[in-house]
């Protein structure tokens, strides 16, 4: 049985897999899969990587605008936006573990997304546009 945690009081409970609010704080507060760090970590990653790579296609084979503009428009909208447009399979389960995940390390990978975006958006630059 997976252990659930209140994101606000942080009262835990083992349950069988299912949807529960916390018993104290009432009905806005859902309770969550208690993950650890080093879990949470490899699912934002892995989340990461999945959108830019969703990214990376859209801008090479799909959007109309200069490929390394393309990134640029992107590494300036926030993870969870980009998760919503991008991701394509299981995208309810993995919208709701972003929105799970604890805040440092959603900001974490956040950054994370947004200098590969813009790293990549740079050596496009350099490359391919024209001064
Ligand atoms: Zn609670």
């Amino acid at each position: 049985m997976p252990t659930y945690v209140c994101p606000n009081c942080g009262r835990t409970a083992s349950l069988p897999e299912g949807d529960y609010y916390c018993k104290v704080c009432g009905p806005d507060y859902p309770l969550v899969v208690k993950r650890s760090r080093a879990e949470w970590e490899r699912i934002a990653d892995s989340i990461v990587n999945e959108i830019y790579n969703e990214i990376h296609y859209f801008c090479w084979h799909i959007s109309d605008e200069p490929v390394y503009e393309c990134f640029y428009t992107h590494a300036i909208e926030d993870l969870y936006t980009l998760a919503s447009i991008y991701i394509r399979e299981d995208a309810e389960r993995k919208l709701k573990l972003i929105g799970e995940m604890p805040d440092d390390i959603y900001d974490k990978y956040n950054m994370k997304l947004q200098r590969m975006l813009e790293r990549t958006a740079k050596e496009l630059e350099r490359k391919y546009a024209r001064r």
